[in-house]
């Protein structure tokens, strides 16, 4: 994995001069910008703003952490079996398709 970017520390010294700083999550590593939310509609019954916490910092660019592993999908395995070295492996040991 790469290094986690410092774009949280840097701009929030910037932004000191003026008073200011990023609003980020305290614990999990890294930390994350969070999006500023707020309520549309207000009284009894309505729903509380939604917490918006950013995925890529939104200064570099960078991901804050990897893309979380997926199951294979059978798009992805018939594209596997179309691949000749990963058919003629998978021949090899008796499994694959009929061709
Ligand atoms: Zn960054």
């Amino acid at each position: 994995m790469t290094k986690p970017c410092n774009c949280i520390a840097e701009v929030n010294a910037t932004l000191a001069q003026h008073n200011t700083m990023l609003v980020f999550t305290l614990f999990g590593t890294p930390s994350r910008v969070i999006v500023d939310t707020t309520q549309v509609e207000t009284g009894r019954g309505k729903k509380k703003a939604a917490a918006m916490v950013a995925t890529f910092c939104p200064f570099c660019g960078q991901r804050y952490e990897p893309e979380p592993a997926r199951p294979a999908t059978s798009a992805d395995l018939t594209a596997m079996l179309d691949d000749p070295t990963v058919a003629a492996a998978v021949n090899e040991q008796g499994g694959g398709r009929a061709a």
